[in-house]
């Protein structure tokens, strides 16, 4: 075990920031000091806030343009810290099911990422008062168990170089028999665990990967790591004692799409066949109307955005088309992860 849970090594997937505008109230946190000290020594400007929406909720904002070269915004977070999971968001079977955000918008720039519907900028805004969150963690777990999901709105394993904000959590979780938590990422940054972090502990710490194949890596999941990358990350993950969950989702609807997953799959078998998979999640691609118009904005070259989706109750997918993708899948999965373990999103 390292007291450092990052191996930094592998993880390069750091976007250069320009400049990082800054909290006044932000400045007190230690994770603030800790950032700016990640750049140090990069020609970075720094400009001090009141507060992060004046920045982040600008009027004539363009994603797109801001994607390209985001700026970081170090903010205290006020208000709900923790929220119910959304219904259409997967609860693998856990009754008590919510996440959070220590961070908002995502180092990589996935093409069908629902980000660029929900914000209008894509600068990244970190939360450093993670101590808050820990508090409202615990209050829920006053009430019952707790599963958690803590990256679906960013990477955290990707930004980890710079936050530590997972060293910081997993002391936190460290010694909470009632918390599991579940980690989501596209990136190839291995995690290890902290010193005083048990083998008990990591068993309740999931990493989920989302695994695509190196054909929408390459051309719809721009800066995320390539398929071969990731599934070694998740070996290491299962050799530092953390369960690994597998996440195909959103699947993709393009030309030859069926050839394209199956060899997928396969390729993802053969490389993972010798570790236990604790589950996995299936979902096809499915968006809000009102996010997908903001989208098509934003890419208006996009593939997958420009598709002729169905729209029932406000939610655009590939109606009747989902099942035979879904159905693809699970035959592709089936002599190797146990139906049970396999949960579904149609749409
Ligand atoms: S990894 Fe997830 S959060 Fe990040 S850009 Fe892709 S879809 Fe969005």
């Amino acid at each position: 075990m390292s007291s450092n849970s990052l191996e930094t090594i592998s993880c390069d997937y750091r976007t250069p920031f320009s400049h990082i505008y800054i909290e006044e109230e932000a400045l007190q946190y230690p994770a603030t000091a800790r950032i700016l000290e990640y750049f140090k020594n990069r020609d970075t400007v720094q400009i001090p806030i009141r507060q992060y929406q004046e920045v982040f909720h600008r009027k004539h904002q363009s994603f797109a343009a801001q994607k390209h070269s985001p700026s970081l915004i170090l903010a205290v977070k006020h208000g709900n810290l923790i929220y119910p999971g959304a219904k259409v968001c997967q609860s693998f079977g856990n009754a008590h099911f919510y996440y959070t955000s220590f961070v908002m918008n995502c180092p990589f720039d996935c093409e069908y990422c629902y980000l660029q519907g929900m914000y209008s900028s894509a600068h990244i805004v970190i939360f450093v008062n993670l101590e808050d969150f820990f508090t409202e963690t615990k209050k829920l777990l006053v009430q019952h168990p707790v599963y958690l999901c803590i990256s679906y709105d960013t990477d955290l394993l990707a930004l980890e170089p710079m936050t530590g904000f997972l060293t910081e959590y997993l002391a936190f979780a460290a010694e909470l028999p009632e918390l599991t938590t579940e980690l989501r990422t596209k990136s190839a940054c291995r995690l290890s665990r902290p010193d005083g972090f048990s083998a008990e502990a990591a068993k309740r710490f999931i990493l989920a990967y989302t695994l695509s194949p190196d054909y929408v890596a390459t051309n719809y999941e721009h800066r995320t790591a390539p398929l071969a990358a990731r599934l070694k990350a998740a070996i290491a993950a299962h050799q530092n004692g953390f369960p690994i969950r597998l996440c195909f989702d959103p699947m993709l609807r393009f030309p030859g799409y069926e050839a394209v997953y199956t060899e997928f799959f396969t390729q993802v078998r053969e490389a993972l066949r010798d570790i236990p998979i604790l589950d996995a999640s299936v979902g096809v691609f499915r968006i809000s109307d009102t996010y997908l118009k903001q989208m098509r904005k934003h890419r208006p070259d996009s593939a997958v955005l420009a598709y002729p989706f169905e729209t029932v109750q406000q939610v655009c997918h590939y109606g009747s088309r989902s099942a035979d993708m879904i159905q693809l899948a699970i035959n592709c999965l089936a002599d190797w992860i146990p139906e049970e373990k396999i949960f579904t999103i149609e749409d």
